[in-house]
């Protein structure tokens, strides 16, 4: 981290460039066309005079006397000038065209650095560079101020993200509503090998990305009960009278479109007390008690929830989820849509798309706002609500399906969980008429569940609410109609949809990789950043050998760089010839990073044991990044054990430079646009069955690394695209999981019959790891052995196999570099451009 209290420049002169005046320096120039608004022009020139002008004017300090968070702040309103027009101007057009907009409902937004994007989208890199150092100051510094927006856990926030990207480069009207958590996911560090979670005060040095808009206040209501009366048309209705409530505040951020002049809105809510403190209990000299209110109030966009893939029955998440999905339905109706707008036309105007289940309690907050506010019958209503709402699920694991009690939804949202009971009979007598008698199919189709307490499925609500519903990988969308919602799927097969996953190859290859992008538009122009099928003209390049040569120089290079930030990052020092092996995700039990320490474990004992020469293994570097959810102990427990074979390895004299394993804390999207353009092995190993698709597989395959990966999400799709040849598969495949698990998994038989996996598991067990503590490792080795419901031990063999077909791959430079730039020229499929064209075609009708 930067000392930020001793930025300052030695000199204290004032300089030349120190203090900009405003007036002739600043030309009003007409030509442009864009609105209300004129940006600098884009001249060195002009974006030194608008930085100093923000330095001087706006943080209030001169050059010679700011520090490197000043001039960082200075520098991103700077590039804000350059995106505001734009932005004024999308924001005018979208009110005026009536276009349909995609309401994005997501909790979550994992957003990565915002400097970068910005400079890259408004194709400002080459001016900023230089203009930066007329000024004398190192802008490789003010990026690295920049503390990265953590408000998302792992893939499906960085999903929402790379989705709004998409939209706003294709210029389709799209507003992405989430939480503007004041603290974001945890920072982890490691203590003894154990990962601490330390809080992500990302807002503590300024944020100069976000538009607070107090004036644009919402007001959410909780508790209370409901009650019915007569109208004055003698109809009975229903209303709620909540007993607390809060304030939602806005926080606009832009979201560029790439170099095409969109700037699409993100707006993020943040929680605020109706009333700040109550004077009289302060003035009484009770000040706790004066601010009680204020303090329960603001806890709601307080920090993000660091679970992934398991819900979390908490009741301050439940207040998460309502408040912000109260919030943006109200902006929506009665902030964007013009006065007075028919709302039995809404559809044609909105379609809220709901990431995962988190916001579905927007289902029956539509119905309340148009059946207890604006007077709509309820049939009406429903129509018009579920052409509203389309339903994305991210899982496949049925403990992440979330569900709330019915007494929680019932003390918080009385009304809401009257408008499900309501909604449920409904749709289960229409369910009865078309299988009359079948009463086990109606009770497994109800929204309520009745054991072990009566409780709301919110993906069922989802469903049944949403015009569509989709997965997110081909093989995920199966097993999501086979398995999670086969009742479903059969009484509606058309709502059914797959859309696979993507990712934007602005952030991801075009920033994160900048050589490999000059050497692939060299070739083939630039096309590709928007078009990213247009990759499948490198395809006759695999086959040139200069090209070849380029292609693994680039590869050495980003390595090279990545080594330079883990050794100032972590102090973390590495070979430099080396293949590199990465498995960077959330640290979740499906994802097996179990299997990969196993592999790593058996590598290294069969040098030690003399089993295999030193100098016949091919020399690797493994490297981990992952966080685990700090109340998931077997995830805390397998960072331990990854840290601790990591540190006895690495310190081995008879492995030195031969394996070296690095676990480098806190990843995120920072550090991943580091590692991945340096990999040249992308570890994809979750059960099959068991990843919806994965995102982090797109990226190193669009990166050029090579993936051993099993037959699982996303992988599926990859291995179809790049072919076989060019992909190390393993494993089993769902159908074969299945039937284990019918036959009954025995893990001890693999650990009887097969030697290395013993030789393996004793060494991980007896205590060479661990300074002779067995105990230490004793909960991940015993968790594998007995009941590990991953099968880890299953695919143990297979993996190693395939291990092996990745070294004789790597030893013929040519051939892996060859199969390298295949995956890179086959995977354009994966971008989020064309995730969001099969959105737009399938679900949105937009
Ligand atoms: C892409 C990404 C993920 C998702 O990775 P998977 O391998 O798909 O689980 C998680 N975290 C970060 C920081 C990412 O960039």
């Amino acid at each position: 981290m930067t000392d930020t209290s001793r930025g300052e420049y030695a000199s204290d002169e004032l300089q030349t460039t120190d203090v900009h005046r405003i007036g002739p320096t600043m030309p009003m120039s007409s030509e442009r066309a864009s609105g209300p608004v004129e940006a600098p022009d884009k001249t060195v020139e002009e974006f030194v005079a608008a930085f100093l002008n923000e330095l001087n004017f706006g943080q209030g300090v001169l050059l010679s006397r700011s520090t490197i968070n000043d001039q960082y702040l200075a520098l991103a309103r700077t590039v804000r000038q350059y995106l505001m027009a734009g932005w004024l101007e999308t924001g005018v057009q979208r009110r005026e065209s009536g276009r349909k907009t995609i309401g994005y409902l997501s909790a979550e937004y994992l957003l990565g650095r915002q400097l970068s994007n910005a400079l890259l989208a408004t194709d400002l890199q080459d001016i900023a560079d230089e203009a930066m150092k007329q000024c004398g100051i190192d802008i490789a510094a003010l990026r690295a101020q920049e503390i990265e927006p953590g408000l998302g856990n792992g893939g499906l926030g960085r999903l929402a993200a790379c989705f709004v990207d998409s939209l706003a480069t294709m210029d389709v009207p799209c507003i992405g509503y989430g939480i503007r958590y004041e603290y974001g996911i945890f920072r982890q560090t490691f203590e003894d090998n154990r990962q601490v979670e330390v809080p992500d005060s990302w807002l503590s040095l300024g944020s100069p990305w976000e538009f607070p808009h107090p004036e644009r206040q919402v007001r959410v209501d909780f508790g209370g009960r409901t009650e019915t009366y007569t109208d004055d048309q003698g109809r009975e209705r229903s209303r709620w009278i909540p007993d607390w409530n809060v304030l939602g505040i806005p926080y606009h951020h832009m979201v560029p479109g790439f170099r095409n002049g969109t700037v699409n809105t993100l707006r993020l809510w943040s929680a605020k007390a109706t009333q700040a403190f109550d004077l009289q209990i302060f003035n009484s000299g009770d000040y706790a008690a004066a601010v009680r209110a204020q303090t329960f109030a603001e806890n709601i966009s307080k920090v993000l929830y660091p679970e992934d893939s398991t819900p979390q029955g908490k009741e301050l998440r439940l207040q998460q989820q309502y408040f912000f999905v109260a919030c943006s339905l109200h902006d929506f109706i009665q902030n964007t849509l013009p006065q007075d707008f028919d709302l039995r036309r809404l559809p044609e105007r909105i379609i809220f798309q709901l990431n995962d289940t988190h916001p579905v309690i927007a289902i029956p907050e539509l119905m309340r706002i148009l059946v207890d506010r604006k007077g709509f019958d309820w049939d009406e209503a429903w129509d018009i609500t579920r052409q509203c709402f389309a339903y994305t699920c991210h899982t496949l694991l049925p403990e992440a399906l979330e569900v709330w009690s019915a007494e929680l939804l019932g003390r918080l949202l009385p009304r809401h969980l009257e408008i499900i009971y309501r909604i449920n009979k409904e749709f289960l007598e229409e369910v009865r008429e078309t299988f009359p008698g079948d009463e086990m199919r109606i009770r497994s189709m109800s929204i309520i569940a009745e054991h072990p307490e009566r409780s709301v499925r919110m993906a069922y609500l989802a469903t049944i609410g949403s015009s569509k519903v989709n997965g997110v990988a081909e093989l995920h969308s199966q097993l999501l109609r086979d398995k999670v919602l086969p009742e479903f799927s059969q009484y509606w097969t058309e709502k059914f949809t797959n859309v696979t996953n993507g990712i934007t190859p602005r952030r991801f290859v075009f920033l994160a990789n900048r050589r490999l992008s000059d050497l692939i538009t060299d070739k083939i122009g630039s096309g590709w950043v928007t078009d990213l099928e247009r990759l499948r003209d490198l395809e006759p390049y695999a086959d040139d050998a200069d090209f070849r040569a380029e292609f693994a120089a680039v590869k050495q290079a980003n390595k090279e760089r990545l080594f330079k930030v883990l050794q100032a990052r972590d102090g973390i020092e590495l070979p430099e010839h080396a293949m590199l092996d990465v498995m960077v995700k959330r640290l979740h039990e499906y994802k097996r990073q179990s299997l990969k320490l196993l592999h790593i474990v058996s590598t290294y004992e069969s040098i030690i044991s003399g089993r295999m020469r030193a100098e016949d293994a091919v020399p690797r570097t493994f490297v981990f990044g992952a966080k685990a959810a700090p109340g998931y102990h077997m995830a805390k427990e397998t960072i331990f054990l990854i840290n601790s074979v990591a540190a006895t390895i690495n310190a081995d004299e008879r492995v030195k430079d031969v394996l070296s394993v690095a676990f480098p804390a806190n990843y995120n999207v920072t550090l991943a646009e580091k590692l991945i353009p340096a990999a040249d092995l992308s570890e994809q190993i979750s059960l099959a069955g068991k990843e919806a698709s994965g995102t982090g597989n797109m990226k190193f395959a669009l990166n050029g690394a090579l993936t051993i990966g099993t037959d699982d999400g996303a992988n599926v799709e990859i291995r179809q695209l790049v072919g076989d040849d060019n992909f190390f598969l393993f494993g089993m495949t769902e159908p074969e999981v299945e039937q284990l698990r019918a036959e009954g998994y025995q893990p001890t038989s693999y650990y009887r019959s097969n030697d290395r996996l013993r030789a393996t598991i004793d060494l991980l067990a007896g205590g060479h790891f661990t300074r002779g503590d067995r105990a230490a490792s004793a909960q991940v080795v015993d968790n594998l052995l007995t009941q590990d419901p991953f099968m880890a031990l299953a695919d143990f063999q297979g993996y190693l196999d395939a291990q092996d077909r990745v070294d004789a791959v790597y030893r013929d430079t040519d051939a892996w570099t060859r199969s390298a730039i295949l995956n890179v020229a086959r995977s354009g499929f994966f971008s989020s451009d064309r995730s969001m064209r099969d959105y737009l075609d399938r679900i949105w009708n937009a």
